[in-house]
């Protein structure tokens, strides 16, 4: 680490070295608008240097058996946890979150073990006291959950058992083996920067790979300050390098780097079809993890309350800046009214605000483009007749201190009228808003809410179990909530349908994604 003056200088984790850069990209304190941060612009060359070291390393981490991995992993999580408050203070400030003190959010973890694999769920009820990605949200949910994202797959990884058949009649028996597959590419988006990071890597070297990670532009802090836990930690030269930079520049020449078999790639459909075209003739394997335009169903027998609460929670938590959120509301007409009513009076009482008042709702959004962006799609919908219930004004709240106000704040938005051909309800806008609209029946809203090219997540709210599991078998979606919002078990799949991905990772998806499958044929 640099630190000059109060700026903080990042720098690139190569082969067990933090090394600086020639030229460097101010990161900006989304609450402030304020510079607080530089990061390399890291080169072609510097990104050949972190693949190389990432290959010399593969054969010295494959000879680690995975028991030993596992321990390694183990010993990470434990060292992650120990700084929990240094991480989720970082985390905080790199997305311009809330720096909210004191947090007694409710965090549900449940935590099991069974023979063959640990796993949990988080419940997301701590949303309803803390919401928006307060240091609150990253103290009980961003960077817990990177800590288990370690001790999860270092457990996961001792559990696998492999496939193994006979053929009596020709006296051969036959199995599969799986072997890491080299260095991997992993590639980060700015919403959720250490969760995700983590999310890739602990299975990418649990199961004997090496990589080289490439942060968002825009959050990188975590990163690098992971990189010092890898260091401390002893984990060998090589076996996670940190590039950061741009995506078009360090993104790319890593993505394409000839020495990279694998890339795990979070982040926009449109960059994953960039990535796609550019790699095309090198035939890698992919998995990604992309955009959405995730529908909320109301049914007429849902229960109200909750439902209007959890959907507040499910549009504007972390400013609408997670991939989950929803941001298309198809309500039954019978109880439209009613919950357009309670749905625009919650969405008034989340407030964007300062980092450090308690009653914020919502921090700022990523980036001064990404405001705007946010706000021409408002504009273009008001233009074609939609109406703004409530929101949309980038005026600072009156309240906010002179030190926010060059912050990038929005107002939690709520628009109808709209219709499902608008660009409003089918692109991926990434902010806080969403659009409320009515329907009759479920043949159409399964034809309405499948009716874009995403395909990631949905929720349901319906008091009938049988009309439940089927929406669930007719929404294209690649994951189903129904009467909640966020529940999540590692050991299940997880990705999306359409243009929302490719693949899946989770225990066994990630198992297959970062290991190569071979047959073996033996006659006895
Ligand atoms: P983005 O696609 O702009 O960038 C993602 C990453 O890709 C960044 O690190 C960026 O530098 C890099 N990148 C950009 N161009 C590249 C190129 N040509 N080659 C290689 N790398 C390149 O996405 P973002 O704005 O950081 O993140 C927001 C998007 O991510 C939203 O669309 C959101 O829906 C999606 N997202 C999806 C999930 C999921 O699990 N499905 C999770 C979080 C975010």
């Amino acid at each position: 680490m640099a630190q000059g003056s109060d700026i903080l200088v990042l720098e690139n984790y190569i082969d067990g070295k933090f090394v600086s850069s020639k030229k460097y990209i101010d990161s900006f304190n989304p609450a402030t608008g304020k510079v607080y941060c530089k990061l390399p612009d890291s080169t072609n060359d510097e990104v050949d240097a972190a693949v190389q070291a990432a290959k010399r390393a593969f054969p010295i981490w494959t000879a680690w058996h995975v028991e030993q991995r596992s321990q390694f992993l183990l010993k990470l999580a434990d060292m992650i946890e120990a700084r929990l408050e240094e991480f989720a203070q970082a985390e905080s400030k790199d997305q311009g979150s809330l720096e909210v003190l004191g947090s007694s959010g409710i965090l549900n973890f449940y935590s099991f073990s069974d023979m063959t694999l640990r796993c949990f769920a988080v419940k997301f009820s701590y949303l309803l006291t803390f919401p928006g990605k307060t240091l609150a949200q990253a103290r009980s949910c961003d960077i817990p959950r990177a800590v288990l994202n370690f001790r999860f797959f270092a457990s996961a990884v001792l559990h696998y058992t492999m496939q193994c058949t006979q053929m009596e009649h020709l006296h051969c028996l036959n199995y599969s083996i799986r072997s890491p597959i080299g260095v991997a590419a992993l590639i980060i988006p700015w919403n959720i920067p250490l969760y995700l990071l983590t999310w890739k890597v602990a299975p990418a070297i649990a199961l004997g790979n090496t990589v080289v990670v490439k942060p968002s532009e825009l959050t990188s802090t975590t990163a690098w300050m992971l990189c010092k836990v890898f260091q401390e930690a002893g984990l060998p030269p090589g076996v996670v390098n940190v590039v950061m930079g741009r995506g078009v520049g360090a993104g790319a020449a890593l993505v394409s780097h000839p020495d990279v078999p694998l890339i795990s790639f979070t982040g926009s459909t449109a960059t994953a079809q960039e990535i796609s075209c550019n790699v095309a003739l090198l035939l890698k394997h992919m998995s990604l993890e992309l955009g959405g335009k995730n529908p909320a169903i109301v049914f007429d027998d849902a229960n109200l309350e909750e439902c209007v609460h959890t959907s507040i929670l499910s549009s504007f938590t972390n400013q609408g800046e997670l991939c989950l959120c929803t941001s298309r509301i198809f309500v039954q007409r019978g109880i439209f009214d009613k919950f357009l009513k309670a749905f625009v009076k919650g969405a008034q009482e989340w407030k964007p605000g300062p980092p450090d008042d308690p009653n914020s709702n919502m921090g700022a959004l990523i980036s001064k483009e990404h405001l705007s962006k946010v706000c021409g799609y408002v504009e273009r919908a008001r233009a074609e007749g939609a109406r703004v219930l409530c929101g949309y004004s980038v005026d600072p709240p009156p309240s906010l201190p002179e030190q926010n106000r060059g912050g990038y704040f929005m107002n939690a938005t709520v628009i109808i009228d709209v219709k499902d051909s608008s660009v409003m309800m089918q692109d991926d806008i990434f902010g806080p808003l969403t659009c409320v609209v009515p329907f009759d029946n479920e043949d159409e809203v399964v034809r309405r809410a499948n009716d874009v090219r995403y395909g990631l997540a949905s929720v349901v709210w319906s008091r009938d179990v049988n009309r439940v599991h089927r929406m669930a078998g007719l929404l294209q979606t690649g994951v189903v909530w129904t009467n909640c919002w966020l529940v999540r078990d590692l050991n299940l799949p997880f990705g999306g349908m359409k243009a929302s991905g490719l693949g899946r990772e989770g225990a066994k998806d990630s198992f297959e994604f970062f290991t190569e499958v071979k047959t073996v044929i033996v006659k006895h």
